[in-house]
């Protein structure tokens, strides 16, 4: 397509690890109670479909990836022996470029130091510690399975082991919440100094527990408003910490990124592993059953788990190309928008006028006006572009 998608970049590789020691009662993710007869076969699995991608891709030249993310479900929930081999079968199968990003993502509940150190040896140099809240009711609220404490301890294991790459995220506009408690998570996140924060509104998805409670009446959302002063409040506190704003929900010092995340909003391949993973590459997206039964079986079998493929249409490229692009400061570049047929200039005029996209450097962002409104102003660009 345009600039950024000539440069050849080899594709990221994604795991999903689908169990979890309790269902949090907001999580609309694919994750099953933990099961340790499941997990084993599982990862025996997982083994094996890490050996047939990387055989495809050593067919047409290399095995060659640019990140690698392990999340979930709970990566940590594996214990120390499936942990092994899971990072055996990365390591033997594919070759992650000389300082390429690797990110496990990792639950306070399982925060074992062994656990940590055999990642931190194995490879891993980038954890994501799934905090969520500094406060013990809220904590409980959200239905995660552990407290404070917990969070503390696991980071500071986490050092111990060798991390220089932490990420924590965070939950805000949870009921009950005020800006003062928010306030004191994001400070006490602060204090762990993490080189990366991502902070995700509360969002009630169908069919949760949450969900249920809210139709209820057993608990009431905070409003709109409220949740923006929140995300406010926390911006100003990060950039006085020195943080700076890389994505609508992210936050990092200076080059520490997500270079796995910043490979999806561009568009960039990435090949998905395990039960509900994911595949970008060659403009087609393939997905893997979501059962982990059902995936462990069809490999065991000797099938792929490939669910559903469909190649992506240009239209839909397009619609990817502005709805990913601008959720990054980044944004789009405007000489790739021609790769995709699209008038940018033309089109994004009135809301550069309305102070809420702003171009410079040949690119097109939101402005900090935009950010706020990002939905409402995606949805009436990818309009005005006939999308
Ligand atoms: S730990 Fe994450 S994936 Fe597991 S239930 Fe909670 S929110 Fe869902």
């Amino acid at each position: 397509m345009g600039k950024d998608k000539k440069e050849i970049k080899p594709p990221s590789l994604y795991i999903h690890i689908p169990f979890c020691l309790k269902k949090c009662a907001y999580c609309d993710f694919h994750s099953v109670p933990f099961d340790g007869q499941l997990a084993s076969r599982y990862i025996r699995a997982l083994s094996a479909e890490a050996q047939r991608r990387a055989g495809e891709m050593i067919a047409l030249g290399t095995a060659e990836i640019e990140t690698v993310y392990i999340g979930g479900g709970t990566p940590n929930s594996l214990g120390i022996k499936e942990l092994e081999i899971l990072m055996g079968a990365v390591r033997r199968n594919f070759s992650l470029r000389p300082g390429g990003e690797f990110t496990v993502e990792v639950n306070p509940v399982f925060g074992n130091p062994d656990k940590l150190k055999l990642l931190f040896d194995a490879g891993v140099n980038r954890l994501s510690i799934g905090a969520q809240s500094f406060s013990a009711r809220e904590l409980a609220f959200l239905g995660r399975p552990h407290g404070v404490a917990e969070i503390e301890r696991t980071f500071c294991d986490a050092r111990q082991a060798g991390f220089q790459n932490i990420s924590l995220d965070l939950i805000y506009a949870i009921p009950g919440q005020g800006i003062e408690s928010w306030q004191h998570n994001v400070g006490k996140a602060l204090s762990l100094q993490p080189e990366h924060l991502s902070l995700y509104e509360l969002t009630p998805e169908e069919g949760t527990p949450l969900y249920s409670l809210l139709e209820r009446g057993h608990a009431v959302m905070p409003g709109e408003e409220d949740a923006l002063a929140m995300q406010q409040r926390a911006e100003e506190m990060l950039l006085k910490a020195g943080y700076a704003r890389y994505e609508v929900s992210s936050y990092s010092l200076p080059a520490m990124e997500s270079a796995h995340n910043l490979n999806y909003w561009a568009r960039g391949e990435y090949i998905g592993l395990g039960a509900a993973a994911h595949s970008f590459k060659n403009e087609t997206r393939w997905s893997n059953v979501t059962d982990p039964q059902a995936y462990a079986r069809a490999l065991d079998e000797g099938r792929l788990p490939v669910e559903r493929s469909e190649p992506v249409s240009p239209d839909e490229a397009a619609r990817e190309f502005v709805l990913l692009g601008l959720r990054t400061t980044r944004g789009l570049h405007m000489e790739d928008a021609e790769g995709y047929k699209l008038d940018l200039g033309k089109h994004a005029q009135p809301f550069v006028g309305g102070g809420l996209l702003e171009i410079s450097g040949g690119r097109l962002r939101p402005t900090g006006k935009g950010f706020a409104l990002l939905n409402r102003v995606t949805a009436e660009l990818i309009e005005a572009l006939g999308l």
